[in-house]
């Protein structure tokens, strides 16, 4: 039978207890002088050595050849501990035995001499769990212990324990261990064991391991079933569900440059690999810290950009905090990674946020008031079609359009068309359902809110561009395309002339100080194509019954009900 590596490397002696150095040395004096205590409470998170150093310790101070306060491993008391074959010394776990009756037990227990080791040794782990009445009989035996007994208690939560309690005990706490303690102890077990672990490898392992060797050991076991006996780091990353560099990287820049379909598109590769979401968002937490650290270190040669930049990925750092929690509690982690990602994105490119980061760089706590602006920019929902001006100029007249024939011509219409990206084809309604997508037309909002801003921007370079693209309403936006709908079909052609477009976009740029292009679209085929994929998803919804999901629940608070779509992937899986 396979034997678990923790048990079969469980430190023996007191030199060999890894990380708990100062403790060792404390005990391993105390049964040399005979100076040890009648009660311990060891103290500590898993996987510290609580339990290990408990039964060293019964060794130690049972064993027939003890050598400088350690045990010999060898002489008959030390193997019927290490057989468990002598009732003197006794495991008990508080967690399943912590009523009154198992302490009475124990307690008549103790009033017995040792039938053949010279202690009685009591090892009570999570002694915390002992119910009140329990822990009170506990503590009259603690109270005057025969002098043949020793209580050894442990516990990873000592603030549980009653005072009176702790008191009568002699304490020590196990620090967490380092992962350099822990990557040299893997190193040792791994070579014994004739595993051949890659560097990466071993550093992964350790740094998860979260402070406990038995974990540590614990996972070298799963990577060994997983792996066979060469471990490579891909082999822990895929067992750990720890995502890789290279999608890290691409991920962190899809998020920094608003590639939203780009964050959707690699997440759900990530997804079908088995990365696991929890640690996709902390690791990405990692590297945005690594940029935005790097980076101030040059701060006295950075430009406004870099400035920028960093408050940028700030202002998204800010918000990503607030997911972890969400994701553990979730059932489908990685919707709510990517609503969160995307929203986190799209709102720390918002002309708002990013504007106001611009004007404050200098003052403190610039990210916030920009998660603040964003967050009331997006307060409420988008609603697309209805921001028409009041205020109406009457468009250039067809006099003006005729002053140039060539341009009205079919065939020349036709070769600009196929020039221009995002040029409007009639009734490809396809092109538009990118447009559709939740965080769009939430994005939107900050587009339509300078608007006016726009038009002065378009008018100074010529009046007459400006008055046919007024006729237009922001509707949309994907990526660095705006979407326009025109109620009037002149209005809509004449924008995409190339005088006309080529100044729209400059004034774009001039404005939200980006590269942007724009599209221009009926009213009608906008109107149309959103009821069409709109129904679409409201029928799917109706259908699941999800939105009785308290999390759905949540995640509707977050961005608003238009913007969730649920997606079962357990039916799938
Ligand atoms: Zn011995």
């Amino acid at each position: 039978m396979y034997r678990a590596l923790y048990l079969t490397y469980r430190p023996q002696t007191f030199a060999d207890l890894a990380g708990q150095t100062h403790i060792a040395e404390t005990l391993r004096h105390a049964v040399k002088t005979k100076k040890f205590a009648h009660a311990y409470l060891f103290s500590g998170s898993r996987g510290t050595g609580k339990t290990t150093a408990a039964r060293i310790l019964a060794k130690a101070i049972n064993c027939l050849s003890p050598l400088e306060g350690e045990p010999c491993l060898s002489c008959e008391h030390c193997q019927l501990i290490e057989q468990g074959e002598t009732l003197d010394v006794l495991e008990l776990d508080a967690a399943s035995n912590r009523g009154i009756e198992d302490i009475r037990t124990l307690r008549d227990a103790t009033l017995l001499r040792p039938s053949k080791l010279p202690y009685k040794v009591y090892i009570i782990d999570e002694v915390h769990m002992l119910t009140q009445e329990a822990a009170n009989a506990l503590l009259k035996t603690l109270e005057e212990p025969p002098d043949y007994v020793v209580f050894i208690l442990a516990t990873t939560d000592p603030q549980k324990l009653p005072a009176t309690i702790v008191s009568r005990t002699q304490r020590f706490d196990f620090k967490r261990l380092l992962p350099d303690v822990i990557q040299s102890r893997l190193q040792m077990v791994a070579e014994k064991e004739g595993i051949k672990l890659e560097a990466g490898a071993i550093r992964l392992l350790s740094v998860h391991a979260e402070g406990g060797m038995r974990d540590a050991l614990a996972l070298l076991d799963q990577a060994r079933a997983f792996a066979g006996e060469t471990i490579t780091k891909a082999h822990v990353e895929q067992l750990l569900g720890i995502p890789q560099d290279v999608h890290i990287e691409a991920l962190l820049q899809a998020i920094e440059t608003a590639k939203l379909q780009e964050i959707s598109r690699i997440l759900q590769e990530m997804y079908a690999d088995g990365r696991d979401a929890v640690r996709i968002l902390t690791t990405l937490m990692q590297a945005m810290r690594e940029r935005v650290l790097g980076q101030k270190e040059h701060e006295q040669t950075q430009d406004r950009f870099d400035a920028t930049r960093r408050e940028r990925l700030l202002t998204i750092m800010t918000q990503m905090l607030t997911l972890e929690p969400l994701l553990r509690r979730s059932y489908d982690p990685f919707l709510f990674l990517e609503v969160g990602l995307i929203k986190a994105s799209a709102e720390s490119h918002a002309p708002s946020a990013t504007g106001s980061t611009i004007k404050q760089a200098d003052g403190d706590g610039v990210h916030l008031k920009a998660v603040e602006k964003a967050a009331s920019t997006f307060q409420t929902k988008a609603s697309g079609s209805n921001q028409k001006t009041s205020e109406s100029i009457e468009p250039p007249s067809e006099r003006t359009l005729s002053a140039h024939p060539g341009e009205t011509s079919p065939s020349s219409r036709k070769t600009t068309r196929r020039e221009q990206k995002g040029v409007w084809q009639s009734g490809s309604t396809d092109k538009l359902i990118p447009f559709l997508d939740e965080v769009s037309l939430l994005h939107i909002q900050s587009y339509q809110s300078r608007w006016s801003e726009l038009l002065n921007r378009i008018k100074a370079y010529d009046i007459r561009t400006e008055a046919w693209f007024k006729q237009g309403t922001p509707a949309a936006v994907h990526e660095d395309m705006l979407l326009i709908v025109f109620s009037k079909a002149l209005h809509r052609e004449t924008v995409e002339k190339e005088e006309h477009r080529i100044r729209i976009e400059q004034a774009l740029a001039d404005v939200f100080g980006r590269p942007l292009k724009f599209m221009a679209v009926m009213e009608e085929d906008w109107l149309r194509t959103r009821e069409e994929v709109r129904s679409g998803k409201k029928a799917e919804a109706m259908v699941d019954g999800s939105h009785e999901d308290p999390l759905v629940r949540e995640a509707i608070e977050l961005v608003g009900e238009a913007y969730v779509e649920v997606i079962d992937r357990r039916k799938k899986g």
